[in-house]
């Protein structure tokens, strides 16, 4: 594997971040070349000179002063975007920090991400806005912030959107929390989409979801514990898209997790509402059942909780039929001892970008319900599309924003893999199939090497 010799060359074999100043020109060779029209071809060469990409070819040359990669028959596409995270940075430096989260999406073949603003302070303001894209700035990692819908996320009070969007901000949410006042969903609705942002709304009505630690169902009932209903996700989801419909603002719903849910966002794009919606692995990949399965384990504990085998089923079949746009990961990184409790004490989330590759392409690539362009087209191509952000080309003259990967080699998620600051994950120690190799960002290439 070249892998160990680009190790040697720059010595930083987990390091994710190089200066500028050191950032190589590189010659990627033997890659496959993947967009969301195409699922793969011949393999080519690309060479990439200070960020841009110069040169696309079969069989070029090494120039001198020029690093060397080989992908050896790796695919190659424009880099994945996860347009959900939660950074924690500021306030919950001890559970993530923006760099350790940059360091976990670029394990998993991320080179954007959308981060959340249920941090303290909440991303309510420019000046927070500017803080992440500051201290992102020089990571290989494309941060973009999504602002509050409300003030202190209170759900009272609209923020200064227009401000926030000029600061960098890429949509609106309250996420963690629902918008729960109709009111102040029309105006946000009214308000972003005069500024053709999207409003990313946490479907989830509290009356009924409350206190709620898993999915209402058979399972709940047997563990006897108090379970969230599908239906506090659907009559918020319901509202939001008669709102949207009233006010002609986009509602992008988030980590959509129930069937009932998925027919409601299908109905409503065929009756021309703007609304698109996003889905995580784990609730494609994951039921209900794990709980019991795990004797309790808090990391199969996450908002919206693992549904039923039927809920996961209408996952796969909305990302099949286009109703489902994207896949995210709702990121959600908390510390050992706050997960290590009881759990119902346990706080919600899983930690995903390390993962969301392997479980997308043993879910759904392996099993042939998306073909790989497909797949590319959840993972780097609709996630910008909803957010209204450039899309990255493989072509002379673009500027070099690259995810390498496989779709079959066997790897051990191992704890010592973790990227992330914390290691709430339900897969480590799974056996996995499918890797993200490296990403070129930024003037940054960063090899991700297994380490054990
Ligand atoms: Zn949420």
């Amino acid at each position: 594997m070249q892998t160990s010799l680009y190790s040697l060359i720059f010595g930083t074999k987990n390091s994710i971040k190089l200066p500028m100043s050191l950032t190589p020109d590189l010659l990627i060779k033997n890659v496959i070349p993947v967009t969301d029209k195409k699922k793969g071809g011949s393999v080519t060469d690309i060479r990439i000179k200070r960020g841009k990409i110069t040169e696309i070819g079969k069989g070029l040359e090494n120039r001198k002063g020029e690093k060397v990669f080989d992908g050896e028959n790796a695919f190659i596409s424009p880099g994945w975007m996860d347009m959900h995270v939660h950074f924690r940075e500021p306030g919950q430096e001890h559970k993530e920090t923006i760099e350790t989260g940059c360091r976990a999406a670029v394990f998993g073949g991320f080179t954007e991400v959308a981060c959340m603003p249920n941090t303290t302070p909440p991303i309510h303001t420019r000046d927070v806005v500017e803080f992440i894209k500051k201290k992102s700035a020089d990571l290989p990692v494309e941060v973009h912030p999504i602002g509050c819908v409300t003030k202190e996320r209170k759900g009272k009070s609209i923020t200064e959107m227009g401000d926030m969007q000029e600061g960098g901000a890429v949509a609106f949410s309250d996420d963690g929390d629902p918008v729960y006042d109709s009111q102040v969903m029309r105006v946000a609705l009214e308000y972003s989409s005069m500024l053709d942002m999207p409003i990313i709304n946490h479907e989830e009505d509290l009356s009924l979801s409350l206190p709620g630690h898993m999915h209402e169902g058979e399972v709940s009932t047997k563990l006897g514990l108090e379970g969230t209903p599908s239906v506090a996700e659907e009559v918020m989801i319901a509202r939001d898209l008669l709102l949207a419909q009233f006010t002609g603002g986009h509602i992008h719903v988030a980590h959509i997790s129930t069937k009932g849910a998925v027919e409601l966002v299908r109905r409503a794009k065929k009756d021309g509402v703007r609304v698109t919606t996003e889905v995580c692995p784990h609730h494609f990949d994951l039921t209900d059942e794990e709980i019991e399965k795990r004797h309790f384990d808090t990391n199969a504990k996450m908002h919206p909780p693992l549904r039923s085998q039927q809920d996961v089923e209408a996952m796969i079949e909305g990302l099949v039929d286009g109703t489902i746009d994207a896949i995210c990961t709702d990121h959600a990184p908390h510390a050992i001892e706050e997960k290590e409790v009881e759990f119902i004490y346990a706080p919600n989330g899983i930690i995903g970008l390390e993962t969301a590759w392997s479980i997308s392409v043993m879910r759904l690539l392996e099993p042939g319900f998306l073909e790989l362009n497909n797949l590319i087209d959840k993972l780097a191509y609709q996630p910008r599309k909803i957010l209204n952000l450039e899309i990255p080309e493989i072509r002379e003259g673009a500027t070099a924003n690259l995810t390498i990967f496989n779709t079959d080699e066997k790897w051990t998620f191992h704890k010592s893999e973790v990227r992330s600051k914390s290691k709430n994950s339900p897969y480590l120690g799974d056996l996995l199939t499918g890797r993200a190799l490296a990403v070129y960002n930024k003037n940054q290439f960063v090899l991700n090497t297994l380490k054990s």
